[in-house]
């Protein structure tokens, strides 16, 4: 699957805010946000046009879109997905985002940024329940055991990223054993579990509903 290799940190600057691309640079005064807040381009700096309507449905579900590191078309069929689902479209979507493989292994800490989680799954470092998964689209549900596969357990940047998110507490809706690099899905992640940014879902299900 393709994937966006542009500068991360311009995603950030068009959308106003923190994304937390980066992994750990996000959190030092290197950020770009710390030191150009304003959009990228020749007219970054010119006055900002006030967004109403539809521009604003696009950036809400841009910037979900990029936080969480897909691309148009991936996006697409999640939303399609939780559509179908029973429940509330908005709620579904976001439950269904946190719970990839790829945002489960940032969010248990042995990735600094979801593009590296998604890394490490690519690479066949992680199983689940006891099986490699190697697909970071794979989608974990209540009692899944995610850990890293033994010949992995000695990675150098698994396990630097598991020492640099010490500090970070682990959402509820998971148990994570960092000394044994393994986490058990307790539930269904919560609303106030889901983004490390603010994000108001509905106006994404308005744009896709038209
Ligand atoms: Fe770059 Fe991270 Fe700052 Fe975004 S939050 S601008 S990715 S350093």
């Amino acid at each position: 699957m393709a994937r966006y290799i542009g500068p991360v940190c311009r995603l950030c600057r068009r959308e106003g805010m923190k994304l937390f691309l980066k992994g750990e640079r996000c959190h030092t005064e290197k950020c770009a946000i710390e030191k150009r807040n304003f959009p990228p381009g020749q007219h970054g700096q010119a006055r900002k046009p006030k967004i109403v309507g539809y521009g604003l449905q696009l950036r809400e579900k841009q910037k979900a879109r990029r936080y969480y590191g897909l691309l148009e078309v991936q996006f697409r069929n999640l939303f399609e997905k939780a559509a179908r689902a029973k429940g509330v479209t908005g709620d579904n979507m976001l439950n269904l985002l946190e719970r990839r493989l790829d945002s489960a292994i940032y969010r248990i800490g042995f990735g600094t940024s979801r593009a590296q989680s998604r890394q490490i799954v690519r690479h066949g470092h992680i199983q689940v329940n006891g099986r490699k998964v190697n697909i970071p689209s794979f989608v974990v549900k209540p009692g899944d055991v995610v850990e890293v596969r033994e010949k992995s357990k000695n990675n150098p940047t698994i396990l630097s990223a598991r020492d640099a998110t010490a500090h970070a507490p682990s959402p509820n809706w998971l148990e994570v054993d960092r000394e044994n690099l393994r986490a058990r899905v307790l539930g269904q992640p919560k609303r106030e579990d889901l983004v490390q940014i603010q994000l108001n879902e509905q106006l994404i299900v308005e744009l896709y509903s038209k």
